[in-house]
This record gives C-alpha cells, structure tokens and sequence, in this order.
C-alpha cells in the first residue's frame, strides 16, 4: 500500500501531477483544497466559514483538516493502489497527527516535494485565476498564500528530511517534464 505525499508550493503544479498519477496508476488523489472547495460550493454554513478563511488565503483549522482526512480514511475501502495526498500534511501538527494515523495503520507514505521558483508560482497562479474562479487565485491572496507556505508548510520539510523520507522533483518545467521525472522516481516503489 502506497500513500504519496504531493507537496510543494501554491502553484506548484500538485493537483495536476496527481491527476496524472491517478489516471496512469489507479491512485486515488485526495486534495484537500478540493475537498474544501466542494464543502463551500455546497452552501453549508460550514462551507461558509471555510471560505472566510481560504479567500483570505489563510490555512484551514488542523481539527477540520485531521476531521476530513480521518473521515477519508475510513471511507476508502479498496486500499490496494495507493493513495495520494495532495495539499495535506500542511502544517507540523497535521504531519505528526497524519505519522500517528499511518503508524495505527501500519502504513507508511512517501513524501515528494515540488520544486518552482517563486516567479513562476506567480505567474501560474495568476494565469489560472483568469478561469478557475478560485476566490484566492489574485495577486493579494496569492501574496498571502506564499508567505503561509513559508512560515508553516515548509518547515515540513526538516520534518520528512529527519525521517529519510524528503524526495523532491523539479516542478518549473512542463507538465510533461515533470511527471516524466516524478515517474521515474516513483518506478522504485511501483514496479
Ligand atoms: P494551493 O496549493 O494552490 O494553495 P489548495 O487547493 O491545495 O491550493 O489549497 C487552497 C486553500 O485551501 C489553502 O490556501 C488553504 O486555505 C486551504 N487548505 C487546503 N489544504 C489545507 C490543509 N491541509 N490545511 C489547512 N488548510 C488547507
């Protein structure tokens, strides 16, 4: 059983590579952030707080995280293929909470880092707020976003680093460019 971490910056290209990762290897691909998205699009009070705080670009509470994903958990059943994580563990207290998880479960996950430079993560974030409508997909937000990635999702990377478990991938290419290197890195566990 084989449980991907997909991490890396706003813009950085996560939700595209799982997309990819699912279609060509059966994974499942969680993203919280479509997760969320699907709780405001639904109108619930819930999803209205939730969006108070995305739209700010301001990370969604540890609880509500670790709720979802422990909910997603017992949810899927098929678990043969794999799993991965796309946007989550974004904080230390969701990595150590999703170690302990795994650890219950006797199952381990494999944490890859998408490499972009920060120009770059600009101009892709700006070019898809032209279409996808996300609230937080403007240059004050984006702003925001970045300086919450710095301060509380890469410390996650000393985190993975002290476990041997930190891969990472350059992500400022093409699509294609990198899924071809994610590929191969993953053919160590997958073939
Ligand atoms: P991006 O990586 O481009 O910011 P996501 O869809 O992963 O896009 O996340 C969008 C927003 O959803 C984040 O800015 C944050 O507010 C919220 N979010 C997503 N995942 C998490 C998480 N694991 N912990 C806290 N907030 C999250």
């Amino acid at each position: 059983m084989l449980n991907i971490i997909l991490s890396g910056a706003p813009g950085s290209g996560k939700g595209t590579q799982s997309d990819l990762l699912q279609k060509k290897y059966g994974f499942k691909h969680l993203s919280t952030g479509d997760l969320l998205r699907e709780e405001i699009a639904s109108g619930s009070e819930f999803g209205k707080r939730i969006d108070a705080i995305i739209s700010k670009g301001n990370l969604v509470s540890d609880d509500i995280i670790m709720h979802l994903i422990e909910r997603y958990f017992e949810s899927v059943d098929d678990r043969a293929v794999g799993l991965i994580f796309d946007g989550f563990p974004r904080t230390l207290p969701q990595a150590e909470a999703f170690e302990q998880l795994l650890k219950e479960r006797q199952e381990e996950a494999l944490m890859i880092n998408l490499v972009v430079d920060e120009q770059e993560l600009v101009a892709r974030m700006l070019n898809r707020g032209k279409t996808s409508g996300r609230s937080d997909d403007n240059i004050d937000v984006i702003t925001k976003r970045l300086q919450v990635y710095h301060r509380q999702t890469e410390p996650l990377i000393g985190f993975y680093k002290s476990r041997n478990n930190y891969h990472t991938i350059d992500g400022s290419g093409s699509i294609n460019n990198t899924f071809t290197q994610l590929d191969q890195l993953l053919a160590k566990w997958i073939r």
